[in-house]
């Protein structure tokens, strides 16, 4: 009998010491000892014990040696009091399988989102066939990736009548919404109102043109992505462009939109948002996107470069007419600081959007102006704490709030009872210090490099382990490299 009792002790302890592989589909497992931040902004909980079943949150429990579940035998990961918080969701992406004629084969990007704490992304536009038949396969499991929503692009101005006949395609092959792009006022208004007929929600980009944000107001736009139309909506009149102004140069477009808020009428722009929030429009903000117009010393050296810059990405970054947001061969310390102060305004509209109940979201646009996929949104969630939120909030807004917009917001974005075991367990505290969530080879903000690092990224219940996926990443950045020779290096 004592031996029975024995056996069974060491029995059910090395059953329980069993760690779970990465990339393996358990039925049923458990994470011990975690501080649990559910999500909601509410403090960290702990330890915590989590019982996922089938891929879902079945039971969240005070961790006890004694307990049923610990007596179950099941397989386990120890977060050893590291931090478990609800996935990333990745508001504004694009796929890429090739930048600057460099192919970029996945899984790079897949592998970065996910090693960063990203577990579900919305593609913004991209390869159309190619992202639906990648989030097909995600959703099964057959690759290593996020969980995809995808919004495929309309740009600039069409007629209603084949508006109509791009959405009516898009819905048919199952896309999950649209993003807008640069459209005029009336190709706007036409292209929301066939959007809505196919019940698809909208993403905007605004550019300068004869709309603004309360055009998105009217239209019951899902979210404004980026800032644009929201000052524009604040001023009198016009924006003051010099004369010399010419909308098609990229420097002249960066460089006086840092100059855009400061324009804004405050009572004006109050109104504005109080229209957002009543109409439902959530905003998107994306404000790692336009760091390096207000500290291009930072942007082009930021420290995973040296082992995660894909050479396509590091070719499309270097000034050029030719790529897309790679506007930096005339810029100044003016606009350098122009756009510091830009980011003043811009920081407090969104503490008062927020403060009335607007939803914020958080999203990257990586691929662009020297932003890695998966470092671009936890830089982004440390301006979001730099804009003046606490990392609570931050970390709703990441979670909570991207799963509202996507209209998951009853299976996503928390540490919760039978929502989806979607979730990434942290070797420190990320509310201490948002800069812990970086791969653990990069050293925290305090240098610190025996903390940090996010080790586990699950979707549905899967774990996947960072390192090893970190690993894979550095290997294809390598042979990269070697196979497309270029002689600059950013930093
Ligand atoms: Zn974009």
């Amino acid at each position: 009998m004592k031996l029975l009792f024995l056996c069974m002790l060491l029995c059910m302890g090395s059953a329980q010491a069993e760690e779970i592989a990465h990339n393996t589909k358990v039925n049923e497992w458990l994470i011990t000892n975690a501080m649990v931040v559910v999500g909601v902004g509410t403090p960290a909980e702990g330890p915590k014990d989590i019982h996922i079943k089938q891929g879902k949150i079945q039971q969240i429990q005070s961790s006890r040696e004694d307990s049923e579940l610990r007596k179950a035998g099941l397989k386990t990961i120890d977060a050893k009091s590291g931090y478990v918080l609800p996935g990333f969701i990745n508001m504004h992406v694009h796929t890429m399988y090739k930048r600057a004629g460099i192919e970029m084969a996945q899984p790079y990007q897949h592998y970065l989102w996910l090693a960063n704490g990203i577990t579900t992304i919305r593609d913004l536009g991209s390869d159309l066939d190619e992202t639906l038949k990648q989030r097909e396969q995600s959703a099964k499991h057959e690759i290593i990736a996020p969980r995809m929503f995808v919004y495929p692009g309309i740009w600039g101005n069409h007629l209603e009548k084949d508006l109509e006949k791009t959405i009516k395609n898009y819905q048919k092959k199952g896309v999950d919404g649209l993003k807008f792009g640069m459209m005029d006022k009336q190709t706007f208004t036409s292209a929301s109102k066939i959007a809505k007929k196919y019940g698809l929600k909208v993403a905007n980009h605004v550019g300068v043109e004869d709309m603004n944000a309360w055009d998105n107001i009217n239209a019951g736009t899902t979210t404004i992505e980026h800032w644009y139309g929201v000052p524009d909506a604040a001023l009198h009149g016009v924006q003051n462009f010099p004369p010399d102004m010419n909308y098609s140069n990229e420097l002249h477009r960066f460089r006086y939109a840092g100059r855009l808020w400061r324009e804004a009428d405050l009572d004006k722009l109050d109104s504005v948002l109080q229209g957002m929030v009543d109409a439902d429009v959530a905003w998107n903000p994306t404000l790692v996107i336009y760091e390096a117009s207000r500290d291009l010393q930072r942007a082009t050296s930021s420290p995973w470069f040296n082992d995660y810059l894909h050479p396509g990405l590091e070719k499309f970054f270097q000034p050029s007419a030719d790529s897309h947001g790679s506007f930096f061969w005339g810029w100044t310390t003016t606009d350098e600081v122009f756009w510091k102060n830009n980011y003043q305004i811009w920081f407090k509209a969104l503490r008062d959007f927020a403060d009335k109940g607007g939803i914020i979201t958080t999203g990257e646009d990586a691929g662009y102006i020297y932003q890695v996929f998966g470092f671009g949104l936890l830089r982004e969630l440390q301006l979001q704490q730099e804009a003046g939120f606490h990392p609570l909030e931050v970390i709703k807004h990441a979670t909570v709030n991207g799963a509202k917009v996507l209209g998951q917001g009853d299976q996503l974005g928390q540490v919760r009872i039978g929502y989806k075991a979607d979730l990434i367990i942290v070797n420190g505290n990320p509310l201490a210090d948002l800069s812990v969530l970086w791969p653990r080879n990069i050293p925290t903000m305090t240098g610190d490099e025996t903390t940090g690092g996010i080790v586990w990224t699950l979707k549905d219940g899967i774990p996947y382990h960072v390192p090893t996926m970190l690993k894979a990443v550095r290997e294809m950045v390598r042979k990269a490299r070697k196979e497309n020779p270029i002689d600059y290096l950013v930093q």
